[in-house]
């Protein structure tokens, strides 16, 4: 119940969400998709979300929010989640979490919130015009984590802020209410890209939501999309270094070189050693080859899936069942501890 608190009394459960904000990204899918399968295959359960109510926090058109939740899932399948291992279902058909995030909404402070750097980033310029959930949105993840009582939250680097101030929410509602209910979850931030960059801009995360479809690969563009995006990626005139320290100040050129690293299972170190010395122009077709090889089969996989809609949308019905079998009781018990008469 203090901030000293070990999750030694808790089941470790992993639980990450996506949002169905846009197609998906080679972002998403080093920074996050592709480290679920993994951890799924660690023997610890593991719970997969499609976060719909996330995604509206901005202005989504309705149809192509359904066909994005059902993409989502097919990517999740797709890089290697298995729904009858994991848990894999959309956050809205699991009505606690809206439930949870209003009891958070009254732990979490105003000043916590403001000082999400996502909020910053989304809102921008036009706070006063942003909706109120983009701003309560850290307390909405932190129901998602919270409602299955967590313990590790594997995300891309933008989430590590969002997931310490989940710590900070079950800290302050396991000691208003004298309890040790909920689990104080880890994030869980691992592998060489655990933050892709635009392609556009080196000081930019790449996103699904940015305006510029030429900033980030989408894990559906054809080999040759690909190829150009790549082509036309923001660099440096000079060559690659050999050593690390050559990529200082030099971000769009370390994205690159992350990336490469990163599909190719290498350290950054052992990329450089290979390329040091060679130009963008000879750098960008290898890059662009091994993302192509890598990413086809997934998108294959997509698309195939998308052929069935009717069979993904059983898949997460039956994925969010499961879920409200861990779900309802942490809830129940949640309003019980808040002194709700039930
Ligand atoms: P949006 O622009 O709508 O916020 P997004 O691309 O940021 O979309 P999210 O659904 O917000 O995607 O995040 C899903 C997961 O992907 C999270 O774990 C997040 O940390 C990870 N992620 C997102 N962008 C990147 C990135 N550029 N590099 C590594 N991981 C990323
Ligand atoms: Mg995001």
């Amino acid at each position: 119940m203090t901030e000293g608190q070990t999750n030694a009394a808790f089941t470790p459960r992993v639980f990450s969400g996506i949002q169905p904000s846009g197609g998906l990204t080679l972002g998403n899918y080093l920074g996050a998709l592709k480290r679920f399968a993994d951890s799924q295959d660690s023997g610890v359960q593991s719970v997969f979300c499609m976060v719909d109510m996330h995604a509206i926090t901005v202005w989504q058109d309705p149809a192509k929010l359904r066909n994005a939740t059902r993409e989502l899932c097919a990517g999740f399948i797709a890089s290697g989640v298995d729904p009858e291992k994991s848990i894999l279902f959309n956050q809205s058909a699991v009505s606690g979490h809206a439930e949870l995030a209003w009891v958070f909404n009254c732990v979490a402070r105003m000043g916590w919130m403001q000082r999400m750097t996502q909020w910053k980033d989304k809102a921008g310029k036009n706070q006063q015009n942003a909706s109120l959930g983009l701003f309560a949105y850290p307390a909405l993840m932190a129901a998602d984590i919270l409602l299955y009582q967590a313990t590790h939250v594997p995300v891309g680097e933008d989430q590590k802020q969002h997931v310490e101030l989940t710590r900070d929410i079950a800290i302050k509602f396991n000691h208003d209410y004298g309890v040790d209910f909920f689990p104080v979850p880890e994030p869980v931030i691992e592998g060489t890209a655990t933050r892709v960059m635009s392609l556009r801009d080196g000081s930019k995360k790449m996103s699904k939501s940015d305006p510029s479809d030429m900033s980030r690969i989408n894990l559906t563009d054809d080999a040759d999309t690909i190829a150009g995006k790549i082509r036309k990626a923001r660099t440096d005139p000079d060559a690659l270094p050999s050593e690390a320290e050559g990529l200082e100040r030099r971000a769009e050129a370390r994205n690159l070189v992350n990336i490469y690293a990163a599909l190719n299972g290498q350290t950054q170190a052992e990329v450089l050693a290979d390329v040091g010395g060679k130009q963008f122009s000879e750098f960008k077709p290898m890059l662009a080859d091994l993302a192509v090889a890598k990413l086809s089969p997934i998108s294959g996989e997509m698309a195939r899936l998308m052929e069935s809609p009717e069979e993904i949308d059983a898949i997460l019905r039956r994925g969010a069942d499961r879920a409200r079998e861990i779900a309802n009781p942490v809830m129940a018990k949640t309003l019980e501890i808040v002194g709700m008469v039930r």
